[in-house]
């Protein structure tokens, strides 16, 4: 069985290597450069600067074991991060990639055949399968199944013709995000590692020169919120990173050297609306669909997602 996996996420990614394992020849494609999606990191001055995800949380004992045996290889370590301003997340364990968070992902590609830099823009059926076009609508191949992992509103130029799950998919709603790193000139030691804030511009600030291996100094990702993100959409990145930075300074007064190292727009971060299912497969067509959205908003749901859907495909095919 060969089976083409469209995206390089953790849902995606723990997917593939579910149905390797069962045998299968499994080709990833990602329109990106590497692996992570939204679990991303962006390399700086030398080192690493998370600007998806900060940190992943296990809420389920099965996550919590899925990352733990990842933490002897070095890939993860868990994070005794301090947090103000959210006391269900401090309940939860927090890990960090090492020596960013797409070491993850990374390490779950493995021997898998990755296609990056590759948009699928095409699904076409045929009667041994599935052929898939990228973006310049030349043929990459034939797959026997098809899995999609992309974010809810990318799914939905895969699926054009099936007007079932166009549907079930338009009724999920996802939240865009804009991010800016900060690097101030010392420490601002009256922060905590992780802060939430409950104010019209920042939702979350945390301190990437806290985690182990980034190498960059006093380095802070700021997080705006899902409103202003929204009122800022189109905006350049260079005003959005100066305007965060304008922000944070007025939040914090005791910060007199700041300067704003770049901004990334996350157009579908979070889930607002779940699909309210771990994943869409259909076995007449052979094509299945997961992500964190179908069942929530961050990395477990992501992975929850994945592994349902992949043990879904191998029950099916005994
Ligand atoms: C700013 C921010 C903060 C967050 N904070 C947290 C947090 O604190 N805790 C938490 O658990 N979660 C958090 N999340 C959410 C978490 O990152 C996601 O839930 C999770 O990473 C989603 O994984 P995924 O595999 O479902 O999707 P993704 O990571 O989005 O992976 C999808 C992949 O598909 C690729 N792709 C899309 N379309 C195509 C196409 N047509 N062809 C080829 N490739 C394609 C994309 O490039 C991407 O790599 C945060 C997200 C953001 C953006």
């Amino acid at each position: 069985m060969n089976i083409a996996v469209i995206g390089a996420g953790m849902a995606g990614l723990t997917a593939a290597r579910i149905l390797q394992s069962a045998g299968a020849e499994v080709t990833v494609f990602d329109k990106s450069k590497g692996t992570g999606g939204r679990l991303s990191s962006r390399s700086y001055a030398g080192g690493w600067i998370d600007h998806g995800a900060p940190y992943l949380s296990a809420g389920s004992s099965g996550f919590y074991d899925f990352l733990h045996d990842h933490l002897d290889a070095g890939i993860l370590q868990d994070w005794q991060a301090s947090l103000t301003g959210e006391p269900g997340e401090a309940e939860q364990v927090h890990f960090i990639g090492v020596p960013r968070n797409s070491a993850i992902t990374r390490s779950l590609l493995g021997s898998l055949i990755f296609q990056p830099s590759t948009r699928i823009a095409r699904l076409e059926a045929v009667e041994k399968g599935w052929l898939l076009y990228n973006d310049g609508d030349s043929l990459l191949g034939t797959w026997q199944q098809v899995v999609i992992a992309v974010p809810a509103p990318q799914v939905l130029p895969l699926i054009r013709q099936y007007q079932l799950w166009v549907a079930l998919v338009k009724s999920v709603v996802m939240e865009p995000c804009w991010v800016a790193a900060i690097q101030t000139a010392r420490d601002l030691p009256w922060l905590s590692d992780v802060n939430f804030f409950q104010h019209p511009v920042i939702h979350r600030v945390t301190r990437n020169s806290a985690k182990p291996g980034r190498q960059n100094d006093h380095v802070y990702l700021v997080q705006a919120t899902r409103r202003w993100s929204e009122d800022h959409l189109e905006q350049p990145p260079e005003s959005i990173a100066s305007e965060l930075q304008k922000n944070f300074n007025a939040m914090f007064p005791a910060v007199v050297d700041s300067e704003p190292l770049f901004a990334h727009r996350w157009r579908y971060a979070l889930t607002d609306k779940a699909l309210g299912q771990p994943f869409l497969w259909d076995e007449s067509l052979q094509l299945g669909v997961c992500g964190d959205w179908c069942l929530g908003r961050s990395v477990e749901d992501a992975w929850q997602s994945g592994m349902q859907l992949a043990g879904h495909i191998v029950q099916a095919a005994k």
